[in-house]
């Protein structure tokens, strides 16, 4: 009889964790390119609670990647001023949605290469972008992805994500895996549980996680 692995153990107990425990953001499971991917942009080093006050307004007043175009830094300042640095990101936005519209008939690129060159995106708005629009096989890891995937197979907490990108590699062929909803719910058990200083009493991985397991 086949026997499960440490990595399909692994999703499985963060996948049935979030059936039950998923927060509901509006940008989930969303099949708007142009939404996800402004809102992955929103989304950097900004916390999901600021991003989504201003989610609706945001996407009230440009619907469309051309009616983003065809507004002003100013008038989506106006908008996402709470996230701070609103008028260096909105200079960014908006010069990011005139190259859309101009040069690429407002489509974005479903291409990892493509869409990370385009200024104001990178690697990880570019993975993550098709990632959750697609449900496609990508490399995404965060902070907080990082933080639970090392902790749980390390131990450690390791400075970069080295370690975890080499797991998540192991990871993503499985079979079966719905990467999106395994993503969503990583995201969220770390926001939950694996903060900088762990609540490991109340998180269903404590009794295979290497980190809580080597501190006692
Ligand atoms: S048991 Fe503790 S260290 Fe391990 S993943 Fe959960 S919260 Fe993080």
């Amino acid at each position: 009889m086949r026997t499960t692995n440490k990595y399909e153990s692994f999703v499985s107990n963060v996948t049935k964790w979030g059936i039950d425990h998923l927060g509901v953001f509006p940008w989930r499971f969303c099949e708007d390119s142009y939404k996800i991917l402004i809102t992955e942009i929103l989304l950097v080093r900004t916390s999901r609670d600021k991003v989504n006050a201003i989610w609706q307004d945001f996407f009230a007043r440009f619907p469309t990647i051309s009616a983003l175009a065809k507004s002003t830094p100013s008038e989506i300042s106006s908008i996402i001023h709470p996230l701070g640095l609103q008028r260096i990101r909105a200079s960014q936005i908006l010069e990011l949605a005139i190259r859309l519209v101009e040069e690429l008939d407002g489509i974005v690129p479903l291409n990892i290469d493509a869409l990370a060159r385009l200024k104001g995106v990178g690697q990880y708005v570019a993975s993550a972008t098709i990632c959750f629009l697609t449900g496609e096989k990508t490399l995404v890891i965060d902070s907080n992805i990082n933080r639970v995937i090392d902790r749980f197979f390390s131990g450690e907490d390791h400075d970069n994500y080295k370690s975890s990108m080499t797991i998540l590699e192991r990871i993503l062929p499985l079979d079966n895996l719905d990467v999106r909803m395994f993503y969503f719910s990583l995201i969220d058990l770390g926001y939950e549980y694996c903060r900088r200083v762990p609540d490991c009493e109340k998180c269903v991985l404590r009794t295979s996680c290497s980190y809580n397991i080597h501190r006692h």
